[in-house]
């Protein structure tokens, strides 16, 4: 048997496929309760006992919040570099290559433009799937071009995160000037007087919760999920604290003023087109 099969045998038994996974029945890793995987599905990745939040794929994301064939997607072939030539378990430029094949994306983020109950918007995605949904110097700059399309366009914009990663260290510098340069977009965008809903999803963390995430003129966030900048390990073995119960989760964050409202995944495209509607956009 070759080292290569063993590896891929170790990983299948030691890090579950992210999402829903295969097969008649599933295990629900919120309430443990063994449920029938289509009626998951039917409920776009929640659990019908416990309300769990599956991680669903930008692509996924796209079906679910998009009118049907209304999206047009931006900027589709841009890919990044590797300047630093960055070389960590293996060479950057492979692990690319790998993430590419394994997620079908060029990049952690889909973006472009679509129509949400028959309201044209400027909508983004990050995929916690492809490195993390980290964010490099194509991540931001996908997303500044929608941030400025949505104000030469005059559209509201909504950005759905899914990101653990924060900044892609692979591209090192080039990687933390993106939080700037989306952020002074999106500075612009709002000058303009533009409609910003960002939706925090199952993880958001590091620089993209310290940027663009954080930034929405309303801030949605899907039931329990992990939002945050440091982890809660690294927070409590430096401020060597207790943190509080629920600490990270929307929940928490709602609790505390940080975002507006709680919503759950199959009131999502609704909840948008009211916002959209109320704020006059
Ligand atoms: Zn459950």
């Amino acid at each position: 048997m070759s080292t290569d099969n063993n590896e891929s045998r170790t990983r299948t038994t030691r890090q579950p496929k992210r999402g829903v996974p295969e097969g008649l029945f599933q295990r629900c890793p919120g309430c443990q309760e063994i449920i029938f995987r289509k009626e998951v599905e039917k409920r776009l990745g929640v659990c019908p006992a416990c309300d769990y939040h599956w991680y669903v794929s930008a692509r996924e994301r796209v079906r679910q919040v998009l009118d049907e064939g209304t999206f047009e997607e931006w900027d589709e072939n841009l890919e990044p570099g590797d300047p630093l030539e960055f070389v960590d378990v293996k060479p950057y430029a492979q692990r690319l290559v790998a993430e590419r094949a394994r997620t079908g994306l060029r990049d952690a983020v889909v973006t472009g433009t679509g129509m949400i109950r028959a309201r044209r918007v400027a909508f983004a995605v990050t995929d916690s799937a492809f490195l993390m949904g980290s964010m490099g110097s194509v991540v931001g700059e996908k997303l500044t071009r929608t941030v400025e399309r949505a104000t030469t366009q005059n559209l509201p914009l909504i950005i759905i995160s899914g990101s653990g990663g924060g900044a892609r260290m692979h591209e090192g510098i080039l990687s933390l000037m993106q939080m700037a340069k989306v952020s002074a977009a999106l500075a612009r965008y709002h000058e303009a007087g533009g409609l910003y809903i960002s939706v925090l999803t199952n993880p958001t963390m590091g620089g993209v919760a310290a940027s663009f995430a954080s930034l929405g003129d309303v801030m949605f966030a899907e039931p329990r999920a992990l939002v945050g900048f440091a982890g809660p390990r690294t927070i409590k073995a430096t401020i060597r604290l207790e943190l509080p119960k629920g600490f990270q989760t929307s929940e928490f964050l709602l609790e505390h003023g940080f975002i507006d409202r709680i919503v759950s995944r199959a009131d999502l495209k609704t909840e948008i087109a009211r916002t959209i509607d109320y704020c006059g956009k």
